[in-house]
């Protein structure tokens, strides 16, 4: 996978970190987000998705190690849970001007996929 520029890459994941973050009840999870998958707990959380995300590509882990074709991956899943966080309105994605929806036309181009 050449050609993809990883901090154009790293610099997009900035936004699905925000908003998976907001998404997440972290009052409710008894490892404050940190995944633990030892935890039947955590293996059977609703949130588990959204949490094994994070665990990947918070601050806190280095992004930059990341091959492109990794952060590519990780892209996607953003992609997916943005995009099942949008409403019906959003489908029409092409005239929507909403900050999901300019996200996911930029990665869109970013990553060179078909617009939905
Ligand atoms: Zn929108």
């Amino acid at each position: 996978m050449s050609g993809l520029d990883k901090s154009r890459l790293i610099e997009l994941l900035e936004y699905p970190r925000q908003r998976i973050l907001q998404s997440m009840e972290l009052n409710q999870c008894p490892h404050a987000g940190f995944f633990n998958h030892t935890d039947m707990q955590c293996i059977n959380c609703h949130q588990g998705m959204e949490c094994t995300w994070m665990n990947h590509n918070d601050e806190t882990v280095a992004v930059d190690q990341k091959t492109a074709e990794e952060l590519k991956q990780q892209l996607l899943v953003a992609v997916d849970f943005i995009d099942s966080s949008l409403s019906p309105h959003h489908l029409s994605r092409r005239q929507c001007e909403c900050e999901n929806c300019t996200w996911l036309k930029k990665v869109q181009k970013a990553l060179d996929i078909p617009a939905v």
